[in-house]
């Protein structure tokens, strides 16, 4: 059996990346969700928490021993050298898990869903690149509706992200999520098809 199309699904915050990822599992594409890796690799157990908590100290750790999220965000928010220390060490593991998942999974085709799918270099773990994309508007108002934080954070997550220009360009296949969700729906049939050619070797 062939190896499976290994196709990457990423967006700006509020995008609609999640929306768009349940409609490709509704028709059965199996999901790699670089988010919950991200999250698997920290969990206790994993020597990443032990190195974590080695170099931040037991303030990053909960009372059950998990990794305190929160706390380590704020360090990193303000520590360049921090945050790239805790990317150094994480990047790879999460990388190395993506590797093993994709091996596991069978043909035609598999989403790998990553806010970062671009900004981390996990885009060359992959042989296509949806990007969902909707104007900054849009974006605002439906992460400030689903998330219930304030406009500012959500302007400061936008602002760290890569802009909306520079990650459409890189798109083999774009979503224009501005409409509702039905018309989402549609731009996810049509690609998945053009996907199922395509992993056909047609
Ligand atoms: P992301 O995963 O890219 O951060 P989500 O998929 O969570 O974005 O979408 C952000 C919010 O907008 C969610 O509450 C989602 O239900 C909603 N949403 C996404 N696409 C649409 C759409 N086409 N019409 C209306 N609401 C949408």
């Amino acid at each position: 059996m062939n190896a499976p199309l290994k196709v990457g699904l990423t967006g700006g915050i509020g995008s609609g990346k999640s929306a768009a990822t349940a409609l490709f599992a509704e028709l059965g594409v199996p999901v790699i969700d670089a988010d919950i890796i991200a999250r698997e690799v920290v969990q206790p157990g994993e020597s990443a928490l032990q190195r974590i908590a080695d170099h931040f100290g037991s303030e990053v750790l909960l009372s059950d021993g998990g990794l305190d999220r929160a706390r380590l965000r704020e360090i990193i928010f303000n520590d360049n050298s921090e945050k790239a220390w805790l990317e150094a060490l994480l990047h790879p593991l999460i990388r190395e898990r993506i590797v093993e998942r994709i091996s596991q999974t069978g043909p035609a085709y598999l989403i790998l869903v990553s806010p970062l799918l671009i900004e981390s270099g996990q885009d060359r773990l992959v042989d296509q690149v949806i990007v969902v994309d909707v104007d900054e508007q849009t974006q605002m108002e439906r992460t400030l509706a689903r998330d219930g934080v304030d406009r500012e954070q959500v302007e400061q997550i936008l602002a760290a992200q890569m802009s909306r220009q520079a990650r459409s360009a890189r798109a083999d296949y774009l979503i224009d999520n501005r409409g509702d969700l039905a018309a989402l729906r549609e731009q996810v049939e049509r690609i998945h098809h053009a996907l199922l050619k395509q992993a056909c070797g047609e």
